[in-house]
């Protein structure tokens, strides 16, 4: 391919936000150089005003394929991502069918993912109660980590593990040196407040609110730093919401504990007011809690506690959400995120001061060291895919059925008033959305991290 240049006022490097040309041949970035310095023989694309980002990177994401591609699937999340500005997915172990926890359903994942994806993807493997003999095979394998559950996950085919079944497995995490993400809730505090909650009325959010505790995320963090410490693998929190959870959290790091944090755009957008009766759009695990507790985990991201933002993109389809009868008890958790998560963080982050910068850094390149892919992917520098994104700061919308481009169409934010808007997103160096449209065929593959990246 040509040689061509992409111009923008306003790049958002490593170093900072800047004038300058991504040179781009292939599919790489050859470099970066202000616009006078662009070779004349280069194809000149300028986005003038529009902001370019490196492509965001989705360390969580149930693309639910194979298995359970009603539900959601490689075609459908991964044009929701296109347009929501993400190149690179990390799909999670379970949701599919087989869980992600064997070389063989690892293998039944890549021949799904075929001439179907349109950014790029790798895959968690999952650790569940049985299979500590397939983590390293796993590793060698190519996944970049594991992930497993400390309560049930609300779905057959994954099971959680307790911590005599995690202690088994972890030597086998810490040999690996990949992170172990862990859905960090016990059951204990779940299940005695939701014994005391029998009679109450479940098409309040209140109750849901009450039977899933902070004590559960508190508790499962404190067992999770102790075995940390025990056993020294890389822990991953993932959707932390208990912002009581933080103090701790920050003292093990302080202590030098590998610990990384992840929170999720609708812990940082919502709050429980916001979630009218019967409204289950809006369940997840662990819950959407109140004000302060939102901004106490803004305060973490401004600290640096909390890493990354990851969307836990997690459909159904609409039936499981129970809409007509409203039943937080019943309706499946889980809210679909991925075409909005960009604007609702930049809607939420500018009004409280943060810049594109910050953004990126949690969007792109927290998730891409996660998943160990940072020295390919998640930040705009020479050699680095050309994964980006043209964003319009300035641009405003009332997010309506047809920009969710995922397979059902449902979402707790539809109605909402955003700002930012995705104007294309090029994926090593082709775009795979422009202007509301998908051009090409899906050219997404599963991501081979370098070795460089894989040790660091
Ligand atoms: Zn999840």
């Amino acid at each position: 391919m040509n040689l061509r240049a992409f111009l923008s006022r306003r790049v958002v490097t490593p170093e900072g936000v800047r004038p300058a040309a991504l040179l781009v041949e292939d599919e790489r970035i050859r470099d970066l150089v202000t616009s006078q310095q662009v070779p004349p023989s280069a194809e000149i694309h300028d986005f003038g005003n529009f902001a370019i980002l490196p492509g965001l990177v989705d360390s969580h994401v149930h693309i639910n394929d194979p298995g359970r591609a009603e539900w959601e699937g490689f075609d459908t999340a991964t044009r929701a991502a296109a347009a929501g500005g993400f190149t690179l997915l990390v799909d999670m172990p379970l949701n599919c069918l087989p869980a992600t926890t064997t070389i063989a359903a690892l293998e039944q994942k890549r021949a799904a993912a075929r001439g179907r994806s349109r950014v790029d993807w790798l895959a968690w493997g999952g650790v569940v109660a049985d299979n500590s003999l397939d983590i390293e095979p796993l590793a060698a394998a190519g996944v970049p980590g594991f992930k497993c559950f400390l309560v049930h996950p609300g779905i057959d085919g994954f099971t959680m593990v307790t911590e005599q079944q995690l202690r088994a497995a972890l030597p086998a995490v810490a040999r690996t040196g990949l992170p172990l993400l862990v859905h960090a809730e016990l059951p204990g505090p779940i299940d005695s407040a939701t014994e005391k909650l029998s009679r109450a009325d479940w098409s309040n959010y209140q109750t849901y609110l009450q039977s899933r505790p902070e004590e559960a995320e508190l508790s499962a963090i404190r067992m999770l730093l102790s075995l940390c410490r025990e056993y020294r693998f890389r822990l991953h929190i993932v959707h932390l919401s208990a912002a009581s959870a933080l103090p701790e959290l920050c003292a093990a790091r302080a202590q030098g504990l590998p610990v990384t944090v992840e929170t999720c755009p609708h812990y940082l957008r919502f709050t429980d007011e916001d979630t009218p009766k019967g409204a289950t759009l809006f369940k997840c695990a662990p819950p959407i809690r109140n004000r302060e507790n939102r901004e106490k985990l803004w305060q973490a991201l401004r600290d640096g506690i909390i890493d990354l933002v990851a969307t836990d993109h997690s459909p159904c389809p609409p039936e499981m959400k129970r809409l007509d009868e409203g039943n937080f008890r019943t309706a499946w958790g889980g809210i679909a995120s991925l075409s909005v998560a960009l604007p609702v963080m930049y809607t939420e982050a500018i009004s409280r001061g943060f810049s594109l910068s910050d953004i990126v850094r949690w969007m792109a390149e927290g998730p891409a060291k996660l998943a160990g892919c940072h020295a390919q992917k998640g930040s705009i520098l020479r050699g680095y895919d050309a994964d980006f994104v043209v964003f319009d700061t300035e641009g405003e919308f009332t997010l309506t059925k047809d920009r969710l481009h995922y397979r059902h169409p449902v979402s707790p934010y539809l109605d909402e008033k955003l700002q930012g808007v995705v104007k294309a997103t090029y994926l090593r160096g082709r775009p795979v959305f422009a202007d509301g449209a998908f051009p090409g065929d899906p050219i997404g593959r599963e991501h081979r991290c370098s070795p460089s990246s894989a040790s660091a």
